[in-house]
């Protein structure tokens, strides 16, 4: 196992989504309303997402997996410890 311990997940930071512009968080906001409706997940202030969902998640942000988790952490809806979500893929 990795001294750093295990994959960390990729848990998305709700509020912080909802204050940011609509052009720039719009699909993001709308990609994780979805997942919290199939779950029925309403109450959370983060949620967590698949692996597999950063990948989708990047093909409609037109960007790699890597380039998009820069650019939510640097928009605060990801914590720094995602980078090491992203480099096992
Ligand atoms: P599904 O993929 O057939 O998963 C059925 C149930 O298996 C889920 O019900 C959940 O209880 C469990 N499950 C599947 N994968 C995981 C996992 O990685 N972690 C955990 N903790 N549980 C897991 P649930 O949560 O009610 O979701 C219902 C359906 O909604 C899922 O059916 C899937 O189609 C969709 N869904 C929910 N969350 C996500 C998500 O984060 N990403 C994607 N792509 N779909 C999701
Ligand atoms: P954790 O994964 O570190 O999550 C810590 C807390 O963040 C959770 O406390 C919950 O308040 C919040 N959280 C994280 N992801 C989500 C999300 O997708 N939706 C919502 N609504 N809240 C989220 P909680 O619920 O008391 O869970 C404590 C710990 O129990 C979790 O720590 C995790 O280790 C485990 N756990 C809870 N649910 C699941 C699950 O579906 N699958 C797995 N594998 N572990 C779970
Ligand atoms: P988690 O529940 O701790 O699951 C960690 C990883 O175990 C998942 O990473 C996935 O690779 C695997 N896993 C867990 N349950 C299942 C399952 O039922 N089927 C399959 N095929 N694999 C499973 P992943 O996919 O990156 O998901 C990360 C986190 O996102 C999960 O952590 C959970 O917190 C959340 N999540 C993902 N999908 C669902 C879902 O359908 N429903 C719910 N409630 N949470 C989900």
């Amino acid at each position: 196992p990795s001294p750093l311990g295990p994959t960390p997940k990729l848990v998305i930071d709700l509020e912080r989504l909802a204050q940011l512009p609509k052009e720039k968080a719009g699909a993001l906001a709308r990609y994780a309303a979805t997942i919290q409706s199939q779950r029925g997940d309403y109450n959370g202030k983060v949620l967590s997402i698949r692996q597999e969902d950063l990948r989708s998640l990047a093909v409609i942000y037109d960007k790699s997996p890597s380039e998009l988790t820069e650019e939510l952490i640097s928009w605060g809806v990801l914590d720094p410890e995602a980078r090491r979500a992203v480099e096992s893929f």
